[in-house]
């Protein structure tokens, strides 16, 4: 992990304003990358995707802008550790480490200087919190990020709640296949497996970040049956337009990756910088749709405290008695005839 300036000094270069900028914005917003994300860096590019998402920028000190919680995830916690918005599925949050903290993360609120991984009485709080509530049947492991524990960590983390006979499927949420591909080992997929249905879901947001380091991690996931879904997040700058986005879902599938999910950028403290408009992000999924594999485009969704809402372009036009109207994905009229009962 790179957690000092000396050492990204190695990958990227930095001038003493930057140093300060850099030490000024990780007091309030820690800043760690791994080496190898490091390594992705385009040093002579200051809008290198892959630096906009992990290098510190002096907007995050912004104050203006956004909730430090824009999900009220502090409020939907009916135990310490858990995170409730729908009634068959939780979000346990397992620790508040990841191996780069992303500067785009819902969670910057999280204190970093020191761990907080679930542990003892408080996973066996959690643990009792699932036993109690046979509406419970899907659990997601998140963080942080799941992977900053070791497997001996999780494997006692997902065979307490495996033990737990009304949850159906555990699903993991961690970004280290794509920027910490290595701790993916063989090791671990097996210990995964050997919990299923287990599912996985990643956060691949630039087609630079899909390597054959990253591809070879997500086959370790896939030959152990596992299922790989991404979860993108629309960002200024480094993933907002149709053709980035289609380098990336091609890629994504190319690598037998499902692209799932396409978040809106929250009003989150911090973050103004990063977060596009609403329309911009319809205008890109009207830019997919028909014009690659249908499973290559994500759901555009907007995530708020009462749950996901799905964003969609409007190919419906109107109705003219028996025949509905419409668009197709070239902007071209349909007519579809449609009796009314
Ligand atoms: S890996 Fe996920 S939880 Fe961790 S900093 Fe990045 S977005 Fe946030």
């Amino acid at each position: 992990m790179i957690k000092d300036i000396p050492h990204l000094g190695n990958y990227i270069k930095i001038s003493e304003n930057e140093a300060n900028i850099y030490e000024r914005v990780g007091l309030k917003y820690p800043w760690q990358l791994t080496e190898y994300y490091a390594s992705l860096i385009d040093p002579d590019d200051m809008s290198c995707p892959i630096r906009l998402q992990s290098i510190p920028d002096i907007r995050e000190l912004e104050t203006t802008f956004g909730e430090d919680d824009p999900l009220t995830e502090d409020e939907n916690s009916p135990v310490p550790g858990v995170i409730r918005v729908y009634p068959d599925r939780i979000a346990v949050i397992v620790t508040n480490k990841c191996p780069v903290y992303c500067r785009h993360c819902l969670r910057k609120r999280f204190t970093r200087d020191r761990s907080d991984d679930l542990k003892g009485q408080r996973l066996e709080t959690v643990l009792s919190y699932i036993r109690k509530d046979r509406a419970i049947r899907d659990v997601l492991l998140t963080g942080g990020d799941p992977l900053m524990l070791s497997d001996n960590e999780l494997d006692g983390i997902i065979g307490g709640i495996r033990s737990i006979p009304h949850v159906e499927i555990i699903r993991v949420g961690t970004r280290a296949l794509c920027t910490w591909p290595e701790r993916v080992t063989d090791e671990f997929a097996k210990m995964l497996a050997s919990y299923h249905p287990v599912w996985v879901s990643t956060q691949f947001n630039h087609p630079r970040e899909i390597t054959q380091e990253a591809e070879n991690a997500v086959d370790r996931l896939l030959k152990q049956g596992i299922p790989v879904n991404n979860q993108s997040v629309l960002l200024r700058e480094i993933n907002d337009s149709v053709d980035t986005m289609l380098k990336l879902n091609r890629k994504l599938v190319s690598i037998r990756v499902r692209p799932y999910y396409l978040y809106q950028a929250q009003t989150l403290a911090g973050t103004k910088h990063f977060v596009t408009t609403v329309e911009k992000g319809l205008e890109i999924i009207k830019g997919l749709r028909g014009w690659t594999t249908g499973f290559a485009v994500p759901q555009y969704v907007l995530d708020t405290p009462c749950g996901k809402i799905p964003l969609n372009p409007n190919y419906l036009t109107g109705r003219d008695g028996d025949f509905v109207e419409m668009l197709n994905y070239r902007g071209e009229h349909w007519r579809e005839y449609n009796p009314l009962p």
